[in-house]
């Protein structure tokens, strides 16, 4: 009998909570621990399409990007969007659990998997977890940065980017012809990388989605910029998450949410 702890134990170490940022929510969030679970659904945000999912295939465990709740909260009530989904999730039985910043920084998180996708060489954390001597947590960080085995324009890029993410349309600040050798990602919302990662020589940073004056920046500074948005920088990663969890836990049933999609529509 598998339970909501066997499988929180498996994501505590697969995405360890250390890696998450001081102003994250991440971990078990929601739910009893000793209940036993059949089903489990990742998927990017718990939205009314995604939860109605979880409770329609009762599921016994969401394990979602986006914590749910993120901000201290101090009634859940079906008045508000998110209490309504807490409520209809807790009466349904369904526990939650985000890695969310933790699993972006991992060794097997989204990040690190963005730059493996690339084809990128001398990988290393844009920003490095200050946990001196813990070897669960040594050579991570937030963001990734390396260098491309070949230098390649910023077109050649944009291709690259595009298959990888398996998207048609993306953003794109800088000259399309400018060569690129080394590049930066942090998935998600993440412009704050943008000096970090020119000051450790990228020519470029890809991220979900940033400010209007990040993309200024960027320009005025010579650094090229990619937003290939949130949902898709982002939602691969809880897609590899169900893989990760189906081969840890072989007699559970377990998929990535068939019913969340990206709210912008890219023309
Ligand atoms: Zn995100």
């Amino acid at each position: 009998m598998l339970t909501v702890a066997h499988i929180a134990a498996f994501l505590d170490q697969f995405a360890p909570p250390k890696l998450a940022e001081s102003w994250d929510n991440v971990g078990l969030l929601v739910g009893d621990p000793l209940v036993t679970v059949e089903r489990v659904m990742t998927c990017l945000t718990v939205t009314p399409e995604s939860a109605q999912e979880a409770i329609d295939e009762q599921v016994g465990l969401i394990v979602t990007h986006h914590p749910l709740p993120f901000q201290a909260t101090k009634r859940i009530t079906t008045e508000t969007v998110d209490g309504r989904l807490l409520w209809n999730l807790i009466r349904a039985g369904v526990s939650i659990y985000s890695p969310h910043t933790a699993f972006d920084s991992a060794r097997a998180g989204i990040n690190q998997r963005l730059v493996t996708g690339l084809g990128l060489l001398d990988v290393a954390p844009i920003t490095p977890t200050v946990h001196v001597g813990d070897p669960t947590v040594t050579g991570l960080g937030a963001g990734r940065y390396g260098r491309l085995a070949e230098p390649l324009s910023l077109a050649e890029v944009l291709t690259r980017v595009k298959a990888f993410l398996k998207i048609d349309t993306l953003q794109v600040v800088g000259p399309l012809d400018r060569t690129i050798r080394s590049l930066a990602v942090a998935c998600g919302s993440a412009g704050e990388f943008l000096t970090p990662a020119r000051k450790l020589g990228c020519e470029c940073l890809l991220t979900g989605e940033t400010r209007f004056h990040t993309s200024l920046e960027a320009e005025a500074t010579g650094t090229a910029l990619i937003l290939a948005g949130h949902y898709a920088t982002e939602r691969f990663g809880v897609e590899a998450l169900a893989d990760e969890l189906r081969q840890a836990f072989p007699p559970l049933r377990i998929w990535a949410s068939e019913r969340e999609r990206d709210p912008l529509q890219w023309h």
